[in-house]
Parts: C-alpha cells; sequence; structure tokens
C-alpha cells in the first residue's frame, strides 16, 4: 500500500492531534528503519497503522479481545492497553493488512515485550520519541537510540513504569518482562 492512501485511511480514524502524531511517528520510524537497515516501505505502513484502533470504542475493542481470543488479562488493565492488540487485528479485516512482521509491532507499541524484533523495537521507540512527546527522560532515549535501540527501548519500559506507579496505575507484565531482560543483559 502507498503512503498516501495508509494516511487517508487512517485519517477517517483518528484526531487530528492524534493523526499528527501519527506522522511524527512515522518519519521517525523511517529515520530508524534507513539507519538500521530495515525495509522502510514496511516501517512506514507498520508506524502509519500503530495507533488505528486508538479511538475505538472501548466495549468494542473488548468484544475483539473475547471474539479473537487474545490474551484476557489485558481487560484488566484499562482500555489504553487494547488498542495495540487489538488494532492489529482490525487492520487485517478491516484494511487487509496480513503481515506478522507489522502486525506484531502494532501488537506491542504499547507495553513493549522482551524479545522484541527489530521491527517491533523501532515502531515501539518511535512512538516514544518522535518529536511532538516530552516525557521526563525522552532526551536521553533520543540520545541512545541510533546507537543503542536495546538500551533506548529498555529506558522507555523504565520510565513508563515509573510513570505509571507515580500515579498509581497497573502495569502490565509484558512492561516488566522487557525491563528485566534489559538489566539481565547489561549486568
Ligand atoms: P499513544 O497511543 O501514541 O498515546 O502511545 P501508547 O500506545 O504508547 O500508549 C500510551 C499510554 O499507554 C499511556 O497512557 C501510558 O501511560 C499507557 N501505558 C503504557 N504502558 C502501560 C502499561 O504497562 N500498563 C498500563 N496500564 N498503561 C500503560
Ligand atoms: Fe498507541
Ligand atoms: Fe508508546
Ligand atoms: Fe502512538
Amino acid at each position: 500500500m502507498e503512503r498516501k492512501q495508509a494516511l487517508a485511511l487512517v485519517k477517517e480514524q483518528l484526531r487530528p492531534k492524534r493523526y499528527e502524531h501519527t506522522v511524527r511517528v512515522t518519519d521517525t520510524a523511517i529515520s530508524l528503519a534507513r539507519h538500521y537497515k530495515l525495509d522502510v516501505k514496511k516501517i512506514e505502513i507498520a508506524a502509519i497503522f500503530h495507533d488505528y484502533a486508538k479511538y475505538r470504542n472501548p466495549n468494542e475493542m473488548k468484544r475483539w479481545v473475547l471474539s479473537e481470543k487474545l490474551p484476557q488479562d489485558l481487560l484488566e488493565y484499562g482500555p489504553e492497553l487494547l488498542h495495540g492488540p487489538v488494532g492489529s487485528i482490525m487492520i487485517e479485516k478491516e484494511v487487509g493488512i496480513k503481515d506478522p512482521e507489522i502486525q506484531s509491532a502494532i501488537y506491542y507499541h504499547t507495553t513493549g515485550k522482551r524479545n522484541m524484533s527489530l521491527f517491533d523495537q523501532i515502531i515501539f521507540i518511535a512512538d516514544y520519541i518522535e518529536p511532538g512527546r516530552s516525557f521526563p527522560g525522552v532526551e536521553e532515549v533520543r540520545s541512545v537510540v541510533y546507537h543503542d535501540i536495546n538500551k533506548a527501548c529498555w529506558l522507555a519500559a523504565r520510565n513508563t513504569i515509573e510513570f505509571l506507579m507515580e500515579h498509581e496505575q497497573p502495569i502490565y507484565p509484558d512492561t516488566f518482562q522487557l525491563y528485566n531482560e534489559g538489566l539481565v543483559k547489561t549486568g
């Protein structure tokens, strides 16, 4: 699918601010894909569709979790966690994008997980560092991402866990596993 057609399809699904975020994530992901020598056109499609399900009704997303037999524990962490996993299926059913690499990256873009592929990592981290983001610590992540994308993803997980704990929000186990994996590897 061409960029223009893909952007037109997601534009219908998103609010203007989220659409602008999507364009910035796409440009960031393309830059990372060039650097890390991945398929730029394929990363582009994954980035464009990464928040496809963001504004779907929470009850609709819940029904997809049930009917598609996604992990049922997703329902215990608030609706914000559903748009990745549900979006990865919706793009196949509604848009006809059936590609394991693209669908995996969209599935895990919010929580991350251990053992992410480089493709998963680029979508996960592009969402975190796109130029519109101003999370505490994001500058450090931007400064390492072209040298050490594992470190960048670990920092993003650590910062997100800190943020969620500060706000007494539940933390999905995949996010903890990404954090723990980084500690094991870097000692
Ligand atoms: P966005 O869709 O572009 O806004 O970005 P994300 O898909 O990364 O979603 C970000 C939201 O998910 C933020 O509100 C985070 O606080 C929240 N979030 C990220 N990881 C977790 C997690 O492990 N548990 C919960 N409950 N929320 C999370
Ligand atoms: Fe998202
Ligand atoms: Fe994110
Ligand atoms: Fe996003």
